[in-house]
């Protein structure tokens, strides 16, 4: 918490960095013949009452490379809730083309994040939460607490968990409801089929995820 106030406070340090896409003038026709122009696609900005994570003045997302994350589910008995709040956001960015956000952590694949389903640091009113480390040059997700005995049922732990992935994907909290990201847990019984991005979801994710310039979310051990 210190050192995200740290960063809020500190003069924008970004301006030592060049903006992509800023060419240095005068340059020879010659030259101009061998550039290899990238079109920036065109992406409406984020949705209205829809926060996007930001550090050092620049939204924060996994680097495109490093995903799929990988997810050790930490208890087997919530493997149900993991696998559909996975499937939640892997079938969500199909359209973008960016299948695979999330995978089960395996043999061959260390974990990205260990979910904790006991956790005695989660604060007693909260079902579930994401805990970062947030410096200029990277947002670090540290882990995911959830009450693995909070009395709700699977499609609202679904919707839970779904909700806490988003924001490791680097989207905060929506103020409209019918969002995934929207900040209140809903109060309706969900099944987990109910569980999915709402358009505005949808929306946040491809702006940001078309963002050139931002802080790489890593793992506690990346
Ligand atoms: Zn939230």
């Amino acid at each position: 918490m210190k050192r995200l106030l740290l960063a809020l406070l500190l003069p924008p340090l970004a301006v030592a960095r060049p903006e992509p896409h800023a060419w240095k003038l005068p340059i020879t026709a010659r030259e101009h013949a061998n550039w290899v122009f990238t079109v920036p696609r065109d992406v409406p900005p984020p949705p209205d009452r829809y926060e996007i994570l930001r550090t050092g003045n620049r939204p924060c997302h996994i680097p495109v490379e490093r995903t799929p994350w990988r997810i050790n589910v930490g208890d087997q008995r919530y493997w149900p809730i993991l696998d559909r709040a996975m499937l939640t956001w892997n079938v969500g960015v199909q359209p973008l083309g960016m299948t695979y956000l999330f995978l089960p952590a395996d043999q061959d694949h260390p974990p990205d994040l260990t979910l904790k389903w006991f956790d005695p640091q989660l604060p007693r009113d909260k079902a579930a939460a994401t805990w970062w480390s947030t410096g200029l040059d990277v947002a670090r997700v540290l882990g995911i607490s959830l009450d693995g005995a909070f009395r709700v049922p699977e499609g609202n732990m679904v919707q839970i968990l779904s909700h806490e992935l988003g924001h490791v994907l680097g989207l905060g909290e929506s103020q409209q409801p019918g969002d995934l990201m929207y900040y209140k847990t809903p109060t309706q019984r969900l099944s987990p089929g109910d569980v999915r991005l709402s358009q505005r979801d949808f929306e946040a994710l491809r702006w940001l995820y078309a963002q050139e310039y931002y802080t790489p979310i890593r793992g506690p051990r990346d």
